[in-house]
């Protein structure tokens, strides 16, 4: 999955932007001051950042000229108030891959975020997958058993869309939690089983002897789709 850092200190925005990159599939993580970025790029890896200029502790800029002087090659996306061509000029040269002034639509932003991506080699997010009489359409939320349909929460797409892009490869708990719940929230490993549990009746023909979600004992849990 790709692995989007949002740095952003007015809060409306920050939310704004982390709601509509998850809804695009990406997993995203946030940080509201520099420091903060700093320690999420080294603890998170993401991916891309989008960057915001004027922040608390460290600017945008200097957070920039950091990632490039250190070991991150992380793509970077400046969203900035700054209107005047010297600051997207002198963004681009501290390392950005592309600049954006606020305000912006929604729809420019995902584009250009794509687009970045897709130089930077990174496959798009998966947005439908088919497996036994199973049908999932992670853009529009549908899941359909047989033709008919499943009433998933956002939650358990999240995590089906986990299972798919990691299909055949054994799933921690602790994995599901971090990318399904996040790095701020910790809720138990029990949630995970809670939820896969509820998964399987949606899913499996007898959720008593599931074959989509198999449990690996001690481990996790693994996708067989
Ligand atoms: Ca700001």
């Amino acid at each position: 999955m790709t692995k989007i850092l949002v740095v952003e200190d007015e809060l409306p925005i920050l939310t704004g932007i982390r709601d509509n990159l998850e809804m695009e599939g990406y997993e995203v993580a946030t940080a509201i001051d520099g420091e903060k970025a700093l320690e999420m790029v080294s603890k998170f890896k993401p991916d891309l950042i989008v960057l915001d200029i004027m922040l608390p502790k460290v600017d945008g800029f200097e957070i920039c000229r950091r990632l490039r002087e250190g070991k991150s090659n992380a793509a970077v996306v400046i969203v900035s108030a700054k209107k005047e061509e010297t600051d997207k000029v002198y963004g681009l040269d501290v390392g950005a891959d592309d600049y954006i002034t606020k305000p912006f639509s929604v729809m420019e932003f995902l584009a250009r975020v794509k687009a970045v991506l897709r130089r930077r080699g990174h496959a798009p997010p998966l947005l439908k997958y088919a497996f036994g009489d199973i049908a999932l359409d992670f853009e529009n939320f549908e899941a359909t058993k047989k033709g008919k349909k499943l009433p998933l929460t956002p939650r358990e797409f999240k995590i089906m869309r986990l299972f798919v892009e990691n299909r055949g490869r054994v799933i921690t708990r602790n994995e599901v939690l971090n990318k399904v719940w996040g790095y701020e929230v910790f809720p138990t490993t029990r949630t995970v089983d809670n939820h896969i549990v509820k998964l399987r009746k949606h899913i499996e023909d007898d959720p008593a002897k599931p074959c989509w979600i198999t449990s690996v004992r001690s481990v996790g849990y693994k996708f067989n789709g």
